[in-house]
């Protein structure tokens, strides 16, 4: 696992930063109150962050589109630069991003900015699973909104640390497996970020149910990409885990 170290406020800097209006085709839109969009202005990305969110983008409204009828429209967000004091920060060289909204073509969406992650519509927080999981595939840090009460509003991502296997002593990853056992597999557990007996057993029955027994999503980042493939389709179909099998485990 490599990390780096996060920049502080002194070291903001837009150098390497690329201006964008649209992510993956799609246009994004500013909405840094949650009170509606207020700017479809560009922003400055990382080289280093951009590629890889074009292609979550595009990911996104493939696998919306095919397992739920869902066509990206915009991407709403709180912005990627930030120049204002505060904690060290990926955002202070514009290699994080927040994500606040997925606005499909038919008026519907993945309200984040409204506590998506928490709303009582199962098929919505399996949508917002979905997201999720497709921003894992590129992202080792992705909080969401159940990381912190900052992050009830949005998805943030960063490239401060490279892509990695599924790590059950990271609370973020732990978080989202829970999740995901409790919303696709019809699960109890408490969802605290720590990966105990009960979230183990509720993974290898995950796995059993993919059909995924042979693959090995905490050693292997290529198996945990997989996992998350099927992760997605099963949130976008608004179905629980097992309609969709993995082929290869016999
Ligand atoms: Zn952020």
């Amino acid at each position: 696992m490599v990390c780096f170290a996060t920049p502080t406020y002194e070291e903001r800097s837009l150098a390497s930063t690329e201006l964008r209006s649209t992510i993956g085709g799609y246009p994004i839109k500013y909405d840094g109150d949650c009170d509606g969009v207020t700017s479809d202005a560009a922003h400055p990305f990382h080289d280093s962050i951009v590629d890889k969110l074009d292609r979550w983008a595009g990911a996104t409204n493939f696998y919306a589109s095919t397992y739920g009828g869902l066509y990206l429209d915009w991407i709403g967000h709180l912005g990627t630069y930030r120049d204002f004091p505060g904690s060290p920060s990926w955002h202070y060289t514009a290699r994080a991003w927040d994500i606040s909204k997925i606005q499909w073509t038919n008026g519907a969406s993945v309200d984040i900015c409204h506590g998506a992650h928490a709303s009582p519509e199962r098929k919505k927080r399996r949508q917002y699973l979905a997201v999720e999981a497709l921003l894992r595939r590129h992202f080792r840090t992705v909080l969401n909104g159940y990381y912190n009460a900052a992050h009830e509003t949005h998805f943030h991502v960063d490239n401060g640390c490279e892509l990695e296997p599924m790590n059950t002593s990271l609370t973020s990853h732990t978080l989202f497996m829970q999740l995901v056992a409790n919303d696709l597999m019809n699960k109890s557990l408490v969802v605290d970020g720590v990966w105990g007996p009960a979230t183990e057993s509720a993974f290898w029955e995950m796995k059993t149910v993919l059909n995924m027994t042979c693959l090995h999503p905490r050693n292997n980042v290529s198996h945990y990409v997989t996992l998350l493939n099927y992760i997605a389709r099963h949130g976008f179909g608004n179905h629980s885990l097992g309609v969709y099998k993995y082929p290869l485990c016999t």
